[in-house]
């Protein structure tokens, strides 16, 4: 391993910025400068090399001396010094992919959720032994430091996690890629709870310092707003051209993404907007200061903060502007930095493709066209059938009205060129749809990029789906549904464009970083080599029959409970028992999720026991864990936040029930907090109405640590239950055809209130005030939305739902028979690991490879 650090440390002269072709790096330079020939510093790797260059980045890149030094002071000299070891590599790694002139995946996703960056660097250079050591030797403690990191919080939720876990997945396996994104000043919000209600805190994540990041401000990139169009006749050609009101720039800063000890480091290029003039200095010098720097204070909103909805469309102008800032700048970087000088973009197609990560990046479509058409002079018709070839789009969702659409009128406003272009691309499309149909303009109408009610609006998934040379699902289920029900003219028009790719994770960060215990425990049984070769997790299977392995397994999951509990206590003042049956489900506060039918089953259980139907030595002793974001503008969420940490906090105070049920809520979900629960939980609830969630991964993840699912038929739950067995998941609930059929029908939640009495009891008992100080009215909300206009039916599955919680309960009393099913869950879930879905990407979709 150290002999691989020095050996693959190029000659690369020490000011060139990765990614970055044209700056003064030519032969010559590398050649005449006497510095040029020297390796980049690799330092030394072994524990008093680490010490003397983390003591130096501290004393000097710092400025502290170690005795007075701040846990963050140290902290950022780590994170500086792991740093430079990948340093060479990256540099390495951005010249052997400009040489090999491969064909790079630009993935294009409005958000990462990246989770903490030191510990998966320790990770990817094997370092962690040699630091832990040189930590010590410091008198420091690793886990403190680490524990000082501030995770980059630029997503939602699983869209932005699926992409990180993505582009680990392909620096790991060397396939070129750049990730480009939003620099969001504010990532998600830090969530607190304020007498059981969610309080929003704004996400400082940079305030301490962000070491993992390399602005460029030297390669600025220009975006263009506002203004007009124009003709002008360029040598007898008639042609249009933009004439833009306003700008803004794109300044670049990359970040490091490595491979998994391959050498490899790709880069995640996140984009921050800044004016162009900061401000005016005679307006200043007049005394007005607000006035002075108000382009400044515009252009910067663009990147100021993440939107915090999550598969909700936000009809906001700023979001549109972030949208085409992210994209117009890293469209213009692909072609201008990244391809050589004088590159035919004729052979454009060779050498990108595009990931549209659902619909907020497809502004990118016609901006590709307005390049190719206005700028490079190429015809129509040219451009179009190259630009049909660089992108390819990802849908991420099921419901209709999450289908993103901007109205004509603001798009006009904000990109009248581009508006100009979509109208051109429809009235192609439809004009083809006219012809192949015979005018169906049922069908016109049903196809159309543009539509007209309730105003004239753009429909993006439409727009991207007419682009892209494949569309895909993230799940079987929901690729199925995609065609079948969300884009069925399309896929009935071009069966061929569909296609799935089922969603993965990155066992790197969620079973090797998180769980280290099971994976030292895996690699004691397997050998090294199943991190990046999931499938190996098969060679398990045998060892489920095997009562030495099932005893080590119990206790890695035993020490995951205890670590965690430790955290809590610790994080939140939360006091768990570690006997209990841990059930988690974490993951956004939706009511497609279902959380109520959650909290209806501890309100049941607990009601349970205190009407005395049910002895409380008879229960399952049962820890329940919650941990959920609500978007801060989504009413009914945040009520049924409140709901749950009402229901905690009479639940567990009830002597009654002391020892057996008990309800946890740490606030602020995030990575972090994931790294630390799913290795613990085992019970994991995924428990959507069917044909709601497009995939999952919270799923896969918690499966992959050895948690059996109680769940759904939905998204990727279809393929966990499939591959795991029956026997190992409990199943409930509706299928996605009976749910379609219920609402043909007419479901009437009423009828089940009044049919099942135990959910009656639970929703009656929340209707008294039990879990607001005798309040009525308090959960009035919750209570008429599920009885009267529950769109996710939470009700109708409440039965099954409680049968299959039962199953749990039997199977947890079986100590040996739960340890068999949660080893074979980990042993069939390596399916779920994002380097497959990346395989399915390349091979279905990409068309590109390793080099
Ligand atoms: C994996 C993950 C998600 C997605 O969870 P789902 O249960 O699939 O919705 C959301 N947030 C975080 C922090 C995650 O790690």
């Amino acid at each position: 391993m150290s002999a691989d650090i020095v050996s693959t440390t190029p000659g690369v002269p020490a000011d060139e910025s990765p990614l970055t072709a044209r700056h003064q790096t030519g032969p010559m330079f590398a050649a005449t400068h006497p510095l040029a020939l020297a390796p980049v510093a690799a330092p030394p790797h072994s524990v008093d090399g680490f010490v003397r260059e983390f003591l130096r980045e501290l004393n000097t890149g710092q400025g502290v001396a170690l005795a007075r030094s701040t846990v963050n002071d140290q902290y950022l000299a780590l994170a500086r010094t792991v740093r430079h070891y990948l340093m060479a590599r990256w540099l390495e790694t951005a010249k052997h992919q400009r040489a090999s002139k491969a064909k790079t995946v630009g993935y294009l996703s409005a958000e990462y959720l990246l989770g903490r960056q030191l510990g998966n660097a320790l990770l990817a250079t094997d370092l962690n032994d040699i630091v832990d050591n040189a930590m010590t030797s410091c008198g420091l403690d690793l886990p403190t430091l680490r524990a000082q990191e501030v995770e980059p919080g630029l997503g939602n939720g699983g869209l932005g996690r699926l992409a990180a876990c993505f582009i680990d997945s392909l620096a790991t396996m060397s396939v070129p890629c750049i990730g480009y994104g939003i620099r969001y000043e504010y990532g998600i919000f830090k969530q607190t709870f304020v007498d059981g209600r969610q309080v929003e805190q704004p996400d400082t994540w940079l305030a301490l310092g962000s070491p993992w990041e390399f602005p460029h401000p030297e390669a600025a990139v220009q975006v263009d707003f506002g203004g007009y169009t124009e003709t002008y006749d360029d040598a007898g050609v008639t042609r249009s051209r933009w004439v833009p009101s306003w700008n803004v720039l794109g300044v670049p800063y990359n970040y490091m993404v490595p491979g998994y000890q391959n050498g490899r480091v790709n880069t995640l290029r996140l984009w921050s907007a800044q004016a162009t003039k900061a401000f005016d200095l005679a307006i200043f010098n007049s005394g007005d200061y607000s006035e002075a720097v108000r382009a400044q204070t515009f252009a910067e909103n663009i990147t100021k903060v993440l939107y915090p909805e999550d598969s909700t469309p936000q009809g906001k102008e700023l979001r549109l502007q972030q949208q085409y800032f992210f994209v117009a700048c890293s469209i213009r970087d692909f072609i201008e930095q990244i391809l050589e000088d004088g590159f035919d973009l004729h052979n454009l197609p060779e050498r990108i493709i595009f990931q549209l990560n659902d619909t907020h990046p497809v502004i990118a479509v016609p901006e590709l066209m307005r390049i190719l058409v206005d700028e490079k002079k190429f015809e129509w018709a040219e451009a179009w059938q190259i630009t049909n070839q660089c992108f390819a789009y990802t849908c991420h969702t099921l419901l209709p009205e999450a289908l993103e659409v901007w109205p004509d009128e603001l798009l006009g406003r904000l990109l009248p060129r581009h508006l100009e272009i979509i109208y051109r691309i429809n009235d192609e499309f439809l004009a083809e749809v006219r012809q192949h149909y015979g005018n169906d303009e049922l069908r016109v109408r049903a196809m159309s990029i543009v539509a007209d009610f309730p105003e004239r609006h753009v429909r993006m998934a439409h727009l991207a789906t007419v682009a892209a040379t494949k569309v895909n699902g993230v799940a079987e289920l929901h690729s199925q549904l995609l065609r079948d029900k969300l884009l069925p003219a399309f896929s009935e028009y071009w069966p061929d464009k569909f296609t799935n790719v089922t969603n993965g994770v990155t066992p790197r960060r969620f079973v090797r970083l998180a769980n280290p215990s099971l994976s030292a425990l895996i690699t004691d049984t397997l050998g090294p080599g199943w991190v990046t070769d999931l499938d190996r997790l098969s060679e398990l299977e045998q060892y489920a029959e095997d009562e030495d392995f099932r005893k080590a397994f119990r206790e890695v999951k035993l020490a995951n409970k205890t670590r965690l509990y430790d955290l809590l206590r610790a994080r939140d003042d939360i006091n768990l028992e570690n006997h209990h049956l841990l059930d988690v489900m974490v993951k956004r506060l939706h009511e497609y999720k279902r959380q109520t039918l959650k909290v209806l089953h501890i309100v049941s259980l607990y009601e349970q026991i205190i009407s005395g139907a049910v002895d409380p030595e008879t229960v399952t002793p049962r820890t329940v864990i919650f941990g959920a974001k609500a978007a801060p503008g989504y009413r009914i969420a945040k009520e049924i936040i409140y709901l749950i940490n009402s229901v905690a906090e009479v639940v567990n105070a009830d002597p009654v029930v002391a020892g057996r049920i008990n309800l946890a809520f740490p606030a602020n979900y995030n990575v972090t907090l994931a790294e630390k629960l799913i290795p613990a939980a085992e019970l994991s609830e995924q428990i959507s109405l069917a044909g709601m969630e497009a995939s999952g991964t919270g799923n896969m993840k918690f499966a992959l640590n050895g948690a059996l699912t109680i769940g759904t038929d939905d998204g990727a739950n279809v393929e966990i239950r499939k591959l795991v067995g029956d026997a190992h998941f409990f199943g409930f609930g509706m299928t996605e055809p009976e749910v379609t059929e219920l609402q043909t029908a007419g479901y009437r939640a009423t009828e089940y209130y009044e049919s099942v009495p135990l959910l009656k009891r639970a929703i009656d008992l929340i209707a008294s005030g039990a879990f607001s100080g005798g309040n009525r009215g308090t959960f009035e909300p919750i209570v008429s939305s599920l009885l009267y206009e529950d769109r996710f039916m939470a009700l109708a599955d409440f039965q099954s739902y409680l049968d299959a919680q039962a199953k749990v309960e039997a199977a947890y009393a079986d100590v040996e028979g739960w340890t068999k099913s949660s080893i074979l869950n980990v042993a069939r879930s390596g399916f779920f690991s994002s380097d497959r879905s990346m395989r399915d990407y390349l091979s279905r979709i990409w068309r590109a490879g390793a080099v």
